[in-house]
């Protein structure tokens, strides 16, 4: 068997979350009437000037740093010359050979353990407008319609080495890199909505081998099409070289509904379009102070707070990765713990009841009517005793449909647990009497029997004996008291 490698780089676009759009004051609202957030500057006028958007900047650098990436003094917009209905300047504001970061990387768990993912470069660019081919939009079969509205809205492009060697890692780093944007408050990650989206470009090789024609599939906006347009790739290209033919540098679109990609356009090189220099904007300039302290203003980022997990709180690789899926998950694990619960018990609930419940409610974390305060409180009442486990999802699910706190909850139900040991003992006596025939069986030999008498005093007690003590004090009964 002839063995080949995939070689994927991915290049990422994540719009920034910003009120205004990148050059001008325009609204960035997603969803508006089409055409009404537009003006002189993102349509392109003759005498309009850009002015950048300074907290797009800001948001770029707190990815760039997320990522690890070196922050440049100074970096250029550029032009980027095509035509194209969508793009009513002719060019795009973006940058070119001085972008604002380079060099960073990011981790991901692979079947083989942890692969660090080296990330080239991040720069700053502004998005074209849209156009509209479908009925719904208002198309016709011999008219297309153009939304100007996401013209000059911020991006970041967020370009991989050519460090992926399979869909599932492709889909692990894309994964990992919008919960990067996410915790760093820059994108909203919402994929159908396009605030992130990807190409992917794959070529194959003999491993070690050198680097095969790669081919970019453009425009991917979820996991599951990421995952089947670099998976159809790979089997195109290895099939193509195995029957003796090349792979044609190309840039080719995904059709979800047949599960291929098919060409689109020839790809362009660098100088196809024509960059230089923007020559509206200076170069731009971010000082060390303001680095420092967008630098102290991020929080932990979702890889380093999943392997601390594994490391203070003993939780395996899934579980980790689970809680760190949004810092707000992850805010709501680490104070189910600050009240008072144990982490794995914690971890447990929060991966079972709470995203249960929240998805089946379809509910938000946020407006989840259980805390993280009211879960720990819950779960410590296990921990120490009071109630049992089965009562703690009695007093979960109260809670989840009416609030209240886990205590009045317990009293008002009557799910304290019954942990009196003379209580139980007078519970276990009753049992025995009433149960003449199998106290037998289980006084000649037929141990087996014990659980159906424990069965009957937890009944008796209406399931709040505490299950330990039940067992141990008719253990007791049963070998020591009067036959
Ligand atoms: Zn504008």
């Amino acid at each position: 068997m002839v063995r080949w490698e995939a070689v994927i780089g991915l290049e990422v676009h994540a719009r920034l979350l910003t009120r205004s759009k990148l050059f001008c004051a325009c609204e960035t609202a997603f969803g508006a009437a089409p055409n009404s957030k537009v003006c002189p500057v993102c349509l392109g006028y003759p005498g309009a000037l850009p002015v950048p958007n300074r907290t797009a900047i800001d948001l770029a650098i707190r990815v760039a740093l997320a990522t690890g990436c070196t922050i440049h003094a100074e970096s250029v917009f550029a032009r980027k010359n095509y035509f194209y209905p969508d793009l009513p300047k002719g060019y795009q504001i973006s940058q070119f050979d001085k972008p604002l970061a380079t060099g960073g990387s990011l981790e991901i768990a692979t079947r083989d353990g942890a692969r660090e993912i080296g990330i080239i470069r991040i720069h700053v660019e502004e998005d074209a407008g849209k156009l509209i081919h479908d009925a719904t939009g208002g198309a016709t079969d011999d008219t297309s319609l153009v939304d100007l509205n996401r013209a000059g809205t911020p991006l970041i492009e967020i370009v991989s080495a050519p460090d992926l060697r399979s869909s599932e890692e492709a889909i692990a780093y894309l994964t990992r890199l919008r919960q990067i944007v996410m915790y760093c408050d820059a994108c909203d990650g919402n994929m159908e909505e396009g605030s992130l989206r990807c190409d992917a470009n794959v070529s194959v090789r003999r491993p070690g081998g050198e680097l095969g024609t790669r081919t970019e599939v453009k425009n991917l906006n979820s996991f599951r099409f990421l995952g089947r347009a670099v998976d159809f790739e790979i089997e195109r290209q290895i099939a193509l070289l195995e029957r003796g033919e090349r792979v044609v540098q190309e840039t080719r679109l995904f059709d979800p509904a047949e599960g291929v990609t098919r060409a689109m356009r020839s790809k362009e090189e660098a100088h196809d379009y024509r960059y230089f220099p923007e020559p509206d904007l200076p170069p731009l300039v971010i000082d060390v102070e303001s680095i420092s302290r967008i630098r102290e203003g991020l929080p932990e980022m979702p890889g380093p707070r999943a392997a601390r997990y594994r490391r203070d709180f003993a939780l395996n690789v899934e579980d980790s990765e689970t809680l760190v899926t949004s810092r707000e998950l992850a805010d709501y694990f680490e104070r189910t713990i600050a009240a008072g619960a144990s982490a794995r018990a914690a971890a447990n609930w929060v991966k079972n009841e709470v995203l249960g419940s929240c998805n089946q409610c379809k509910v938000e974390l946020r407006d989840f009517r259980v805390t993280a305060e009211m879960l720990g409180e819950t779960i410590s009442m296990v921990e120490s005793s009071e109630i049992s486990g089965k009562a703690a999802k009695e007093v979960f699910e109260a809670m989840a449909t009416n609030g209240g706190s886990p205590r009045e909850i317990v009293e008002r139900l009557g799910l304290a647990q019954l942990s009196d040991r003379d209580a139980i003992r007078a519970i276990a006596r009753r049992v025995i009497a009433a149960n003449a025939a199998q106290v037998e069986q289980f006084r000649s030999g037929r141990t087996g029997i014990f659980g159906f008498l424990v069965g009957q005093v937890m009944k008796e007690s209406q399931g709040r004996a505490n299950p330990e003590i039940a067992n141990q004090i008719l253990r007791e009964c049963l070998d020591t008291e009067a036959r």
